[in-house]
């Protein structure tokens, strides 16, 4: 057992004399009750100490991937009390999802607590590809997706140029099933290409980010990256 102002002091969060006065000043807390007697002792290996409600010691770094349904929002919560994507996980405190998916597009879609790795996917330097699969309006022409293969404007910007192939198409129904290849992470940016194009999208899902599939998963359900596929993504 130690004292709580060595535990707060070793955990670098402030000097044993400023530690001394977070306790005196109530900000701080062993296992959710506030203390303020400087005497108190902890297992810093059991005890959670906490400082402004902060946890002081860093959580173990997790990493999920969901297959999104639609009708979930890509964040931690939504005032207009929607499904979010971290109500699929099991509850830990701070995991958010590493970029978004539209609320109508279902499918592959990292979480994480750790936000170094999620800042390094994000950026866009790192030119994480991610294939969709969409249900599009009409059938498009192969001028269409040279089109989206040079790059389009979107916002008077050019997107970068898309893999994109015809997977499937119904011209009775006046429907086709693109795959498309993009790195970039612009809002609703597939929607908007193929909106461009004049064969709007009926229904959008993520099927691959990097070299991560859906494999072996159906919608709402998920797993934990193995620790080789996060090494490789970093
Ligand atoms: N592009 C879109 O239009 N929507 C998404 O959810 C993801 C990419």
């Amino acid at each position: 057992m130690e004292r709580v102002q060595k535990v707060i002091a070793n955990a670098g969060i402030a000097s044993r004399r400023k530690a001394e006065e977070l306790i005196t000043k109530g900000r701080v807390s062993v296992n959710g009750v506030q203390i303020t007697e400087l005497g108190t002792k902890v297992d810093p290996m059991q005890d959670e100490v906490s400082v402004d409600g902060v946890p002081i010691h860093k959580e173990e770094p997790v990493y999920y991937l969901l297959y999104k349904p639609t009708g979930v929002i890509s964040s931690v919560s939504d005032d207009k009390n929607r499904k979010v994507v971290t109500d699929f996980l099991p509850t830990e405190s701070r995991i958010y999802p590493i970029g978004r998916l539209d609320y109508d597009t279902s499918g592959l879609i990292l979480l994480t607590n750790d936000g170094d790795f999620a800042n390094i996917l994000m950026h866009p330097k790192y030119r994480i590809n991610k294939t969709y699969v969409a249900k599009v309006e009409g059938v498009p022409e192969r001028e269409d997706l040279k089109k989206l293969q040079h790059g389009i404007k979107l916002d008077d910007r050019k997107t970068s140029p898309a893999k994109v192939k015809i997977v499937k198409q119904d011209r009775t129904k006046g429907t086709a099933i693109l795959e498309i290849t993009i790195h970039e992470g612009r809002n609703r940016q597939v929607r908007r290409m193929l909106e461009a194009i004049g064969h709007p999208v009926i229904k959008l899902k993520r099927e691959q980010y990097g070299f991560l599939t859906l494999h072996g998963l159906n919608a709402g359900e998920y797993r934990e990256l193995k620790p080789h596929e996060v090494k490789k993504l970093r």
